[in-house]
């Protein structure tokens, strides 16, 4: 079964002063995270000051939305009763292309199909009141074009 979570009724994302623009970039189709000016590294969670170097100097850059599966786990029995009919389904750890983890569950795919490291792209679906940052399989790479014949190397 693949999660499809429109029709769930589960517990909302409690925003806080520091999350409050991650959830609007999910409300306007942009995965963002933030990035540190001084040593330009990218950060998430959200948070008031930078993990590497601890400068508060972060600025919100829209993200590519694209990573690969690191590890991840299927759901048979959820935690809580509102994504039972979801069930089973896949919580997946995602290296963003940008350095980040992020903890996401994965759509568009059946959990049997689900491998580490494949390719993945953010889908952002909405569920109740929030749009939440899902991940779905990439579209395959387009088939390399056969190389072009070339003049044989003059002597
Ligand atoms: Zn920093």
């Amino acid at each position: 079964m693949m999660l499809e979570p429109r029709d769930l009724i589960v517990p909302a994302p409690t925003p806080t002063g520091e999350t409050e623009r991650f959830w609007q970039g999910c409300r306007d189709g942009e995965l963002l995270l933030q990035h540190c000016s001084t040593c330009e590294r990218w950060v998430f969670y959200p948070r008031a000051t930078c993990p590497h170097c601890w400068s508060d100097a972060l600025e919100w850059r829209v993200a590519s939305g694209a990573g690969v599966v690191r590890s991840f786990t299927i759901v048979h029995k959820p935690g809580h009763p509102g994504w039972a009919a979801a069930a089973p389904y896949t919580v997946a750890v995602i290296d963003l292309a940008e350095g980040p983890r992020m903890l996401t569950a994965l759509v568009g795919i059946a959990p049997a199909d689900v491998r580490i490291g494949a390719r993945v792209v953010v889908r952002f679906q909405t569920v109740g009141e929030f749009t939440l940052p899902f991940f779905a399989p990439a579209a395959p790479a387009a088939p390399a074009a056969p190389a072009a014949p070339t003049a044989p190397a003059q002597a």
